[in-house]
């Protein structure tokens, strides 16, 4: 195992944008983890599969193949879907499809792959807890609520996502409390992981601290 980040917290906090730039200063692999779980949704919205159907579900996610490249394409088997993940529809199903245990060991597995034998920042909600619970450094990013619909609701405009403000709020509102409440790989604050709260802070105050740990 080389070195790993683990960076959790719930939807729209910033994580994204920090393991990318965190990344990218240490010459570290960044690793989104919510991609894979998007993956799943997408691929079930286009088999038209009901998200009730969790065998069909499994089915999926047992035979999916995703590459996260390291410039941040997401290939889902071997088509480049990294704009396609970000649609409202996905990120509205997502958080349910990610609940389903099955799916949460094969995309566990998936992510432990990407990331054998490399130096890695690492994001997501189980980061710290299941996938990589010997983890060198873990960290929680949390914002408020109002702050992470603004950001998110921004980032989507400027993605051309279409989404008004109380959509955004209210689909962060309902996967705050879907990822908080799974039964495996619930989004968890631990003693072990050093709390940033970034509802005031730029990515460098972000990063800055995160280097500090690091440095101890
Ligand atoms: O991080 P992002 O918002 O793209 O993640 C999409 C969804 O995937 C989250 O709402 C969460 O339900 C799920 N997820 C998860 N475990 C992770 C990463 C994401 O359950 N490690």
């Amino acid at each position: 195992m080389g070195k790993v980040i683990a960076i959790d917290g719930p939807a729209g906090a910033g994580k994204g944008t920090l393991a990318k730039e965190l990344a990218k200063k240490l010459g570290y692999v960044n690793i989104d983890t919510g991609a894979t779980y998007r993956c799943v949704a997408l691929e079930v919205l286009r088999k038209g599969i009901s998200i009730d159907d969790t065998s069909k579900i499994i089915d999926i996610s047992s035979n999916i193949k995703i590459d996260l490249l390291e410039d941040g394409t997401v290939l889902l088997n071997g088509e480049d879907v990294t704009k396609d993940i970000r649609s409202k529809d996905v990120t509205n199903i997502v958080s349910p499809i990610s609940s389903i245990v099955k799916v949460r060991e094969n995309m566990v597995n998936i992510q432990r792959n990407i990331a054998l034998d490399k130096d890695v920042v690492m994001e997501g909600r189980d980061i710290t807890t299941v996938v990589f619970p010997n983890a060198q450094y873990k960290f929680y990013l949390d914002a408020s609520i109002d702050e992470r619909a603004r950001r998110r609701f921004e980032e989507n405009k400027e993605k051309g996502i279409n989404m008004t403000y109380e959509e955004v709020y209210n689909n962060i509102k309902d996967r705050d409390y879907n990822d908080m409440h799974k039964e495996v790989g619930a989004l968890t604050r631990t003693d072990e992981q050093v709390y940033i709260d970034c509802t005031n802070m730029t990515v460098e105050e972000e990063i800055e601290i995160i280097l500090k740990e690091i440095n101890k």
